[in-house]
């Protein structure tokens, strides 16, 4: 039995130093990545359900690699994380998000909002440059409210009181506050109401699974029906039919997001998808 341990041990150890080398050279990439301006938004259109109309959308961060084609933050982010290469990148995605809400605003909708991710990380570094948010804003001429920062459960819940002192300034400011991914973690909605949050998202997994009468539709019922009554207002992510999109309709779900309505597209594409659905 020892030497088997051993013998899985030696290639484990292997293994490891194959991972550690991955590691490396991923983020040795990530700051070549950043250096060499290699990362763009992508919008993703958040549709009110009841009017189809689209006055919103969520950013998401894309990685144009050279060779490697398109990489998706789900193979960047946690090890972004990790090293905080997060900080200057979520710094791109905030100037790069106000850049283009200038010509949304100016061309299309002078109302429009968009959604960009917050990592809690940005919160914990006191160096990310989150405070400078509201004063950026001001100098482009937006008004807070053209932000929603999306943050997940973990960050509104959690002790340290820098971070709550951070995430409640820039809730002062005006800047809005959608809880991402609910229903996968702890937080309660007397939390969100606390941390005066305006949208909660409610998670892809619910959405997949909705049929009618079934378990799913009833949480989904239940968590939109509490978050109405302590005024937030609700976006179903992951929609990607139509059948999904009635039922979370007639449970009074206030916007959606998924495949259905659009992928997320590179600017041009999603300002040609704009003018397009205010011609039709
Ligand atoms: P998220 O914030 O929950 O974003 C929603 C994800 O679901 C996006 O994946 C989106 O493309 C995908 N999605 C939307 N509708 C559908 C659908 O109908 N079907 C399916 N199968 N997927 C759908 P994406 O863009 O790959 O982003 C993955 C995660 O990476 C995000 O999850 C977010 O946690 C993180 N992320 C993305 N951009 C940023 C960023 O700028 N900063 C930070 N910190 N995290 C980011
Ligand atoms: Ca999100
Ligand atoms: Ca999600
Ligand atoms: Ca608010």
């Amino acid at each position: 039995a020892k030497q088997n341990g051993r013998n899985c041990f030696a290639f484990f150890n292997l293994n490891l130093r194959e991972q550690a080398q991955a590691r490396m050279n991923l983020l040795k990439n990530i700051r070549r990545g950043i250096e060499k301006q290699q990362f763009d938004l992508y919008y993703q259109p958040i549709v009110d359900l009841d009017s189809g109309t689209i006055h919103k959308a969520e950013a998401l961060i894309r990685w144009l690699h050279p060779r490697q084609g398109i990489i998706s933050p789900a193979q960047f982010i946690p090890l972004a994380e990790e090293s905080r290469y997060i900080n200057p990148l979520g710094q791109f995605v905030f100037t790069r998000a106000l850049q283009t809400l200038n010509i949304l605003r100016e061309k299309i909708d002078p109302n429009f909002q968009l959604s960009i991710n917050v990592s809690p990380v940005q919160f914990s570094c006191l160096d990310s440059g989150i405070d400078q948010w509201p004063a950026l804003l001001e100098a482009a001429n937006l008004p807070p409210s053209a932000i929603v920062a999306e943050i997940t459960e973990g960050l509104m819940i959690t002790p340290e009181h820098l971070t709550q002192q951070r995430l409640k300034s820039l809730v002062r400011s005006g800047m809005e506050l959608a809880l991402d991914d609910f229903g996968t973690g702890y937080s309660s909605l007397a939390y969100l109401q606390q941390m005066d949050a305006d949208y909660l998202k409610i998670d892809k997994c619910f959405v997949d699974n909705i049929h009618a009468n079934n378990q799913e539709l009833a949480l989904c019922k239940a968590i939109i029906t509490m978050a109405h009554q302590f005024g937030l207002k609700v976006i179903a992510e992951g929609i990607e039919t139509t059948e999904q999109r009635h039922l979370l309709m007639e449970l009074g779900c206030d916007y959606g997001q998924g495949y259905l309505f659009s992928k997320p597209l590179p600017e041009p594409e999603f300002i040609a998808l704009l003018n397009n659905s205010k011609t039709n």
